[in-house]
């Protein structure tokens, strides 16, 4: 078993940049499917080439890393105990190599344990089989879209689609607003797992295992193999689209899993994957710990390739703007929303614990006509001690709602950067002050990464990496207008037209 900690270090890198065979034959069908030159169709461009990226560069496709997560089948004897021990070092000496992002956190203090270790994490099932050798699989699944995971009690009356009752037709209803609810928060196209049945915890478990079963396998379940089909069809025509842009494909798969339950409770659990569908596993040699064989295709075997589409008409007048910070009140006041715009200077990084800190203290560094980004990049340090950006897209904006608009009008902040649009009090900030939000692709870490040319500081190291202030040289990152200085937003308007579509799947389906 001397290889058994390398193999399990193999894996991780493997997982975390290097997106699986079937999980890139998903986006490439999203990209056949919508249409030519639309925000959804670049922004799926995007991600074919962060694919790519992610591979050639051997870093993360995203820079969440998630909560490494292992399932590990052992024939009887194999030491459990040795082998825990050996994924520790593995995920602590992965961390330290900027394959997987410090992502533990105490959760009452607040502070990053700096190398994925700590209570509860990372999170390790041991399970005991037949045969010889080791199984281990392992997910990494962002907190954006584990944010979006939904568990819902039947009977219920869910928004847009009704009474959803005790019965097939009821969990059908349930896994239409799942999808609904994501919006683009969960960097959409995303697939989802869907556990019927259990208890409140093993119900999330059978959901999120379900992420674990090939994108292209067929549920062997007749009434489930159906169900997964009328999801799949039927959740693209919500219109959300990638990234919440509207469009033609908001699911790329769905899998459904059913668990007897207690007579009084009827659960349905759903556990939401971002296109980033990082999950991989090993065959392991029980005696020698090498790795034997890979459990899904590899990404080696589907190349992804950037698509070059001609525009669609409609999309022909979008314009594309650079601008320079510090911007002006002026420029900003003729954005609008679909507004391609292109930031050059500096840029810096905020998320929850920095928007929490500026409400009642002052910036380190002057904001006024700044472009502060929601990002928690993946960082690492030379011999000569200088900061280099290894992984840097979009965190979740809607977090940081509650402090949003004080912030932009304290500090005089003109651009908001980050991924799933924010709300009501922000729009109506950017409005007042004169700001905009910008989208930018969720999950293409590699891409944006490359538009950050020099590290010149970082404030608030005590809040750990992800949550640190950067200050970050920046040339040509490319972000959507989604939400503009005139009280548009995007956002609220595919999220109207999704809820009206759900609307037209009151109708049962499923006697
Ligand atoms: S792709 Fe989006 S949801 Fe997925 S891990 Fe990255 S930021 Fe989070």
């Amino acid at each position: 078993m001397q290889q058994f900690q390398k193999s399990i270090y193999d894996l991780i890198v493997e997982t975390s940049t290097n997106l699986p065979g079937d999980v890139r034959r998903a986006v490439q069908a999203a990209q056949e499917l919508e249409d030519k030159g639309t925000r959804s169709a670049l922004s799926l461009s995007t991600i074919a080439n962060n694919i790519h990226m992610a591979e050639c560069n051997v870093s993360p496709i995203c820079q969440d890393t998630g909560m490494p997560t292992f399932i590990i089948h052992c024939p009887v004897g194999a030491n459990q105990i040795v082998m825990k021990k050996q994924i520790l070092e593995a995920v602590a000496q992965a961390t330290k190599d900027s394959k997987l992002r410090p992502n533990s956190v105490d959760s009452l203090t607040g502070a990053n344990s700096g190398d994925n270790l700590g209570a509860g994490t990372p999170v390790i099932h041991f399970e005991q089989w037949e045969n010889d050798e080791i199984e281990v699989k392992l997910i990494l699944k962002g907190g954006g879209c584990e944010n979006k995971n939904i568990q819902y009690s039947l009977p219920a009356e869910l928004e847009g689609i009704g009474k959803a009752g005790r019965d097939l037709d009821g969990i059908r209803k349930c896994i239409m607003h799942a999808v609904y609810q994501a919006q683009g928060q969960g960097c959409s196209a995303g697939f989802i797992g869907v556990g019927i049945g259990g208890d409140r915890t093993s119900g999330y478990e059978l959901a999120k295992h379900q992420l674990f079963r090939r994108v292209d396998d067929v549920n062997p379940n007749e009434e489930l193999r159906k169900l997964e089909e009328y999801v799949l069809e039927n959740a693209n025509k919500l219109g959300i689209g990638t990234m919440g842009f509207g469009g033609q494909v908001t699911l790329l798969g769905c899998k459904v899993g059913v668990a007897n339950r207690l007579p009084a409770s009827f659960f349905v659990s759903v556990a939401y994957n971002c296109w980033a569908f990082r999950r991989q596993g090993v065959l392991i040699d029980a005696a020698t710990g090498q790795i034997k064989e890979w459990v899904y295709p590899t990404g080696q075997d589907v190349p992804m390739e950037q698509q070059t589409a001609e525009p669609a008409a409609a999309e022909q007048e979008r314009k594309e703007i650079v601008l320079t910070t510090p911007i002006s009140e002026e420029q900003i006041r003729q954005l609008k929303v679909g507004d391609v715009v292109v930031i050059n200077g500096m840029m810096h990084t905020g998320r929850d614990a920095l928007h929490k800190y500026l409400m009642d203290h002052d910036s380190p560094v002057d904001l006024n006509g700044a472009a502060l980004y929601h990002c928690g990049p993946v960082m690492s340090k030379d011999a000569n001690g200088e900061w280099h950006v290894r992984a840097a897209g979009p965190t979740t904006s809607i977090r940081e709602e509650p402090y949003q608009g004080d912030i932009i009008k304290k500090f005089g902040i003109r651009a908001v950067i980050g991924k799933g649009g924010m709300g009501p009090k922000t729009l109506a900030a950017l409005k007042e002050h004169g700001g905009v939000y910008l989208n930018a692709i969720g999950g293409a870490a590699q891409y944006y990464a490359e538009c950050f040319k020099k590290v010149e500081g970082v404030d608030f190291m005590e809040f750990g990496i992800p949550e640190a202030m950067w200050h970050l040289q920046t040339e040509g990152f490319a972000a959507i207008v989604t939400m503009d200085s005139h009280g548009n937003s995007l956002h609220a308007e595919v999220e109207k037209n999704s809820l009206e579509k759900l609307a037209t799947f009151k109708e049962p389906v499923f006697k």
